[in-house]
Parts: C-alpha cells; structure tokens; sequence
C-alpha cells in the first residue's frame, strides 16, 4: 500500500472528491457543526489516511459518504460528494443502496460492525453477490468460503455456516473484510478497522487489506488514530481537527515538515 509509487498516484485520477462538506447535528444543545466545509480527493489506486483526535468528525465523515448518516439528526448543509464524477448527496435511498457496497465498501471498528446476529455468515456475505444474477446458489456459495480461504479464515466451508457470536474478534473482522472485498469496490473506507483488535491481529489485518489492495487495485481511505499504521500503510495524509481538514501531504512531507500546530502536536507526541 503505502509509500513507494506515492508522486505516481498524485498524478492519477481522483475518484473521490469531497468539497466544502458541511454537516450539522441537531442536539439537546442546539444545532453543531460536526463537519465545517472540509475538501478531502481520493485518488484512483492510493491510499489515503484520515487522522484526527477523537470526536473531530471523521466517522462523520465516512457515514456521509456511504450515505449512512442518522437522517433524524443529522443533516449535510453545504457542498458536495462526488464518487467518479456522480454526486452522492442528491441520489435516493435505491440508487445509494447500490453504490455502497459495491462500488465504495466500508469496514467499521468492532464495536460498530454490521454483521447480524440472527443470520449466518453465508446468509450476509451472499449480499453483494446478488448483483451478479448470473451466478448459482452453488458458485454464490463457492465464491464466499473462497473469500474467506482468502482472508485467512481456517475451516471456511464449516465457518461459512455459523453465526457471528461463534467467532472471535479478529476472525469476526475478517469476515467484513470478506464482505467488503466481494463486492469488488473502487474504494474501501477502512474507519479503524483494527483499533479493537489486538497488536497481533492488527498486523494481520493490515498485512490483509494491502495484499487484498495490491490484487485488485481499488482506493482506500484509511480512518486511524494511529500514525504507525499511516507511515506504513498512506500515500498521503489528511489531518482533521474540529471538523476542519487542517494539513493534507504526502506521508512523508507530513511527518517531515509538518505545517498545522495541530499535526505538530501530533507528532510529537510519538514515542
Ligand atoms: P471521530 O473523529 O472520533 O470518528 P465522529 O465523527 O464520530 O468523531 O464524531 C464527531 C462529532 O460528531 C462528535 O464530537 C459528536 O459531537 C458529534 N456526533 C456524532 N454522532 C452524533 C450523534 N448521533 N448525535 C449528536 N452528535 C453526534
Ligand atoms: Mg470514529
């Protein structure tokens, strides 16, 4: 994923271009602005990190552009989400079902998965297949107990017919990334994807998603608070801080010269 081929990728095209977002809440305290007009591209082929303390709007973010924002509360006042060239903002409940999921996929953090508790892990993963009407019950099965063999998950073809409580944490993880990875997507938003995991599972996860990346080419936004996992999986970083995009560069250049007093405090505060 990361680094190398980094100046190549700035000259490919966006494939994700967020202007002047603006999105409000509405709460007990009056209305906030969570997300105060920020400008964020995508990149065909790169990987981009978002990074920002917790609260600064960057799950925000990434549920308005699945179009999964909690309509009774929230609210995108101002600018614009284009996804290839197609604004986002202004397409109906129908037509966003199709985009997410098969064009743009998303994994959350544990806590916050998907996975349904009362369906099998077939019974979900078989989602994205339906797009391709031509497949049989049987190759629709072969295709997902051949996703998870390839997301490291042992004993596929019995897994395939279980429940997610009878996984663990990381193998429940996998499994999204299956689910995520079946439907092909241009662009994954990975919304800390490994932060409930332990150390060593991290590791897996990650080495996962940046060969499941390098085989099939799609662009990623990387939501983390951790800059480890930037320097070695971005191409370039943006830095959130209130609901504002304060400092976006190449990794490097980020960690380098960092401009925003913001990212400087960042960083210095590695080890
Ligand atoms: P993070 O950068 O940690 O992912 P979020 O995007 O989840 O932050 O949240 C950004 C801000 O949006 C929070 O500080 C909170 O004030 C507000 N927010 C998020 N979800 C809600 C909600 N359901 N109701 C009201 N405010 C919310
Ligand atoms: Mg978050």
């Amino acid at each position: 994923m990361g680094g190398k081929g980094a100046s190549v990728l700035a000259n490919s095209n966006p494939i994700l271009e967020i202007s002047k977002l603006r999105i409000e809440f509405d709460t007990p305290r009056g209305v906030l602005q969570v997300v105060n007009a920020i400008d964020l591209t995508v990149r065909e082929g790169e990987t981009l990190g978002l990074v920002g303390e917790s609260g600064c709007g960057k799950s925000v973010t990434s549920m308005s552009i699945m179009g999964l924002l909690p309509e009774a509360v929230a609210t995108i006042s101002g600018g614009s989400i284009r996804f290839r060239g197609k604004e986002l903002t202004t397409l109906s409940d129908k037509e966003m079902r199709k985009v997410r999921g098969n064009e743009i996929s998303i994994i959350f953090q544990e806590p916050m998965t998907s996975l349904n508790p009362v369906f099998t892990i077939a019974q979900q993963l078989v989602e994205p297949l339906r797009q391709h009407k031509r497949l049989s019950k049987r190759e629709r099965r072969e295709r997902i107990i051949e996703m998870l063999r390839k997301v490291g998950i042992p004993r596929a073809e019995q897994i395939v017919d279980e429940y997610p409580h009878q996984l663990s944490g990381g193998m429940r993880q996998r499994v999204m990334i299956a689910l995520a990875m079946l439907g092909e997507p241009q662009l994954l938003i990975a919304d800390e994807p490994t932060t409930a995991l332990d150390v060593t599972i991290q590791a897996q996860i990650l080495e996962l998603m940046r060969a499941m990346k390098q085989e099939n080419g799609m662009a990623v936004m990387l939501i983390t608070h951790d800059l480890g996992v930037v320097a070695e999986m971005c191409d370039r970083v943006a830095v959130m801080y209130a609901g504002q995009v304060v400092e976006v560069a190449e990794v490097r250049d980020l960690f380098d010269r960092p401009k925003h007093p913001y990212t400087k405090g960042l960083l210095s505060s590695l080890p």
